[in-house]
């Protein structure tokens, strides 16, 4: 899939590298995103004046890590794609998924397998008491 969840595991108090960064620092790594992606969405391709940082994790977990594998630009309807138990309860899960289907080409039976892999694989990454973060992805900005 071209467009997939992305559920960052309830535990992983500071995966959000706005709370790691100083703001500087954030501004730094988010605006190198938005020149990579030239006005369009790296997941869509969609023409946006509006975009949005999104940091994508990779788990390893077996081995307890929990490793920043890239920071990308991306329009508002993949970002609500990607954290959708927030747009759940916002109520944007039907919009969601149009746009998860317009962009994968899939039917709604693969949009609901899809969830249900992700929720499975965020049921077990949740069992991992404690994940260690790997971050060398920023060393390129220092
Ligand atoms: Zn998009």
């Amino acid at each position: 899939m071209k467009l997939n969840f992305e559920l960052v595991p309830d535990s992983c108090w500071y995966s959000n590298l706005r709370s790691i960064l100083s703001p500087a620092q954030w501004d730094v790594v988010r605006r190198e995103a938005y020149a990579r992606a030239g006005g369009r969405c790296m997941i869509c391709g969609a023409p946006t004046r509006r975009l949005e940082a999104h940091e994508r994790w990779e788990y390893d977990e077996r081995n307890a890590v929990q490793k920043l594998a890239d920071v990308v630009a991306i329009c508002k309807s993949c970002h609500e794609v990607i954290h959708i138990g927030r747009t759940q309860l916002t109520g944007g899960e039907e919009r969601a998924s149009e746009h998860f289907m317009k962009v994968n080409g899939c039917t709604y039976a693969e949009y609901r397998k899809a969830l249900g892999e992700a929720n499975e694989a965020h049921r077990r990454r949740n069992l991992v008491p404690e994940w260690k973060l790997d971050l060398s992805y920023l060393k390129k900005f220092t």
